[in-house]
C-alpha cells in the first residue's frame, strides 16, 4: 500500500504531474496569497517557478516548517509564532525478552497484536504517571545481520545466535507538545542556497516516565510468555515526527485553522503530520491520511 502503488497512478490518470528528484526551495507569498513555488532539480541544479491557484504543503513536520520559514512567511502572516514549534516524536522503545523456545518458528504473524489497555494510563496505580500513556505492540525480531551490527562489541555473535529466542514488544508512548522543541533555520546555507534546517528537541520528564511505565507492562507480558532475560532499546529516531504547524481555533495558538489553511493566507493548506496539535500514541500514518482526505473535501467544496 505504498503511495507509489496506491495513490500516484490514480492521481496521474486524473492529470497530476509528478516531478521526481525536485525540491521546493521557496514559496513566494505576495500579500495574503501563495503565488508560486520555486523548485530545483536536484540532479541538474535547474530552477523553475510554478504558479499556483491553491498550494498544499505536505513535506512532513521537519521540512514543512523549514520551507515556510525559509520562504519568509513571517513577513506575510502575523500568526507565525508557532511555526516550527511543539515538535513531537512520540517516545518509543522496544523491550525484548529471551524465551526458552524458538519464538516464531515460521517467521510469520509479526506486528499483529497490539495492547491498548494502557492507552489512557493506569488509574489503579497511585505512583504511575497521570494521563495518557500509549500502546504496546508485537514487533518482529530484526534479521541476524541487523542484530549483529547493533549488539555491543564481544556479544555480536551470541546476540545473533539468540535472536530466534527473542520476543519483542514495541512501546509507543505519547509525548507532551512543548513550545521550545522546534524546527528552525540555521545561519548556514546548503548547496542550493536554502538555509540549513536545525532542530532542538528534549523530552519532558513525564515523557520518559510514561515510556518506562509501558516498559514495565511489556516486561510483565514477556515474563508471562516465559522470558527470563530482558533488553531495552530506546528508539532515538524522528520516525514519528509530529506537530510544528499545529491546527487550532485560536490564531494566537496555532499555525493553521481547523481547515488546515495557514492563518492570513487564503490559498495555502498543510496536510501532513505537522498539523497535529497532540501526538496520540499510535502509528500516525492513517490519522495523517484521514486528515488529508478531510482537507481535500473542504477544498473541493470551496
Ligand atoms: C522507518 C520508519 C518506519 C515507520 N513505520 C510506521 C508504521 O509502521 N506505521 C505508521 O503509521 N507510521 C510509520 N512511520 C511514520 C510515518 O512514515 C510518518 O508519520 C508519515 O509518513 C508522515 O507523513 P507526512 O505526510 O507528514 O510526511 P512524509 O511521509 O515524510 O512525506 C513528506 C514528503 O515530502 C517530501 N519533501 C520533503 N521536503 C521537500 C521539499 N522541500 N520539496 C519537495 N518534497 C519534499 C519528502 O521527500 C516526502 O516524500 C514510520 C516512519 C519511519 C521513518
Amino acid at each position: 500500500m505504498d503511495l507509489s502503488v496506491s495513490v500516484l497512478p490514480k492521481a496521474i490518470k486524473h492529470g497530476a504531474i509528478v516531478l521526481d528528484n525536485h525540491r521546493a526551495v521557496k514559496i513566494n507569498f505576495i500579500k495574503n496569497k501563495a503565488q508560486s513555488v520555486d523548485i530545483i532539480n536536484q540532479a541538474t541544479g535547474q530552477r523553475h517557478t510554478i504558479k499556483c491557484k491553491y498550494l498544499i504543503v505536505a513535506a512532513g513536520p521537519i521540512a514543512t516548517p523549514h520551507l515556510l520559514l525559509a520562504s519568509g512567511i513571517e513577513s506575510v502572516s502575523s500568526a507565525t509564532q508557532h511555526i516550527g514549534h511543539n515538535l513531537m516524536r512520540h517516545i518509543n522503545g522496544v523491550v525484548s525478552g529471551v524465551v526458552p523456545y524458538i519464538a516464531n518458528p515460521d517467521n510469520t504473524l509479526a506486528k499483529r497484536v497490539a495492547i491498548a489497555d494502557y492507552y489512557f494510563g493506569d488509574s489503579s496505580s497511585k505512583s504511575s504517571p497521570k494521563g495518557n500513556w500509549g500502546i504496546i505492540q508485537d514487533i518482529a525480531t530484526p534479521g541476524k545481520g541487523v542484530i549483529k551490527a547493533n549488539a555491543p562489541f564481544g556479544l555480536k555473535n551470541i546476540a545473533a545466535t539468540f535472536s530466534q529466542f527473542l520476543i519483542n514488544q514495541l512501546v509507543i508512548a505519547e509525548d507532551i507538545p512543548q513550545y521550545y522543541n522546534r524546527v528552525y533555520c540555521a545561519d548556514t546555507k546548503d548547496s542550493f542556497g536554502m538555509p540549513n534546517v536545525a532542530i532542538y528537541h528534549r523530552y519532558h520528564a513525564r515523557d520518559i516516565a510514561v515510556r518506562d511505565a509501558l516498559y514495565n507492562v511489556a516486561k510483565r507480558i514477556l515474563k508471562q510468555a516465559g522470558a527470563k532475560i530482558f533488553y531495552y532499546m530506546p528508539i532515538v529516531t524522528f520516525s514519528h515526527a509530529l506537530g510544528t504547524c499545529r491546527m487550532g481555533n485560536n490564531r494566537n495558538l496555532s499555525t493553521v485553522n481547523p481547515d488546515c489553511r495557514l492563518w492570513d493566507i487564503t490559498n495555502c493548506y498543510i496536510t501532513d503530520a505537522s498539523v497535529l496539535p497532540t501526538g496520540g500514541s499510535v502509528n500516525p500514518s492513517l490519522t495523517i491520511a484521514a486528515n488529508a482526505l478531510r482537507v481535500a473535501n473542504i477544498m473541493l467544496k470551496r
